[in-house]
């Protein structure tokens, strides 16, 4: 099937600003038999930048819902959020919440930071400790998030090593322990074709080691139009 898997809309505020149907009708183009929306999910009380408000998942919903319908003979239509995995937010029940949403179908886990103490983030931490641990961080919460079980894909697991220079040891054990767990779990590890374009955020050596022993899926992170394509 013709997949256009992991697209954002305007609403994160980083994404082109054009309305979600032009997505749909660019899908249609390229001949893809269905698109999966995965915009960054909002939290309540709108802590985090880079996503839409927590007010505006409602019109988000709505929208895609009747684009879902009108497109409905010509392709698969699909509603859903990437969103990190934060120990405080599962506590307050937001995961769960996400999940019984009538109106969403799927969560994917996207660690873009973690939240190393309750109420305190990675983003607080100075260089220095983000080159040598940050990785670390994001790989717990990665562990967390897949073991929660709201998540049906890891969105890009190699781009926590974003600000490591080179593979070591101590990278690959990490890269064992998420494999391991996506294994038990059996949940599908994207290949993410943003992370490919750039510097340090796409590690053959992790798909090497996850190679034949975890589901894998190819998602595009698309921020634009020109973004979608078949892969
Ligand atoms: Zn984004
Ligand atoms: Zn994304």
């Amino acid at each position: 099937m013709k997949k256009l898997f992991h697209v954002h809309t305007f609403r994160c505020g980083h994404a082109e600003e054009v309305p979600d149907e032009e997505y749909i009708k660019r899908a249609i183009e390229l001949g893809a038999e269905g698109i999966w929306f995965t915009d960054h999910a909002p939290f309540p009380g709108d802590p985090f930048g880079n996503r839409m408000l927590y007010a505006e998942l409602p019109e988000y919903i709505d929208t895609l819902q009747a684009l879902k319908e009108k497109y409905r003979q010509q392709l698969e239509v699909h509603i859903g959020l990437e969103t990190e995995y934060f120990p405080t937010f599962d506590k307050a029940g937001y995961y769960r919440e996400l999940r019984e949403n009538p109106g969403l179908e799927f969560l994917i886990l996207g660690q873009h930071m973690a939240e190393d103490v309750p109420g305190r983030y990675t983003y607080s931490w100075d260089r220095e400790r983000l080159k040598a641990e940050e990785y670390l961080a994001l790989g717990a919460a990665i562990l967390q998030g897949m073991e929660s079980g709201y998540f049906e894909v890891v969105a890009h697991p190699d781009r926590i090593y974003r600000r490591r220079k080179g593979w070591d040891d101590a990278m690959a054990q990490m890269a064992e322990r998420i494999i391991a767990a996506a294994k038990k779990y059996d949940l599908p590890m994207e290949l993410n074709e943003a992370s490919r374009q750039r510097k340090n955020q796409y590690w053959e050596e992790f798909w090497n080691l996850a190679q034949g022993r975890v589901k894998m899926v190819r998602g595009l992170d698309a921020h634009s139009l020109e973004e979608l394509k078949i892969l």
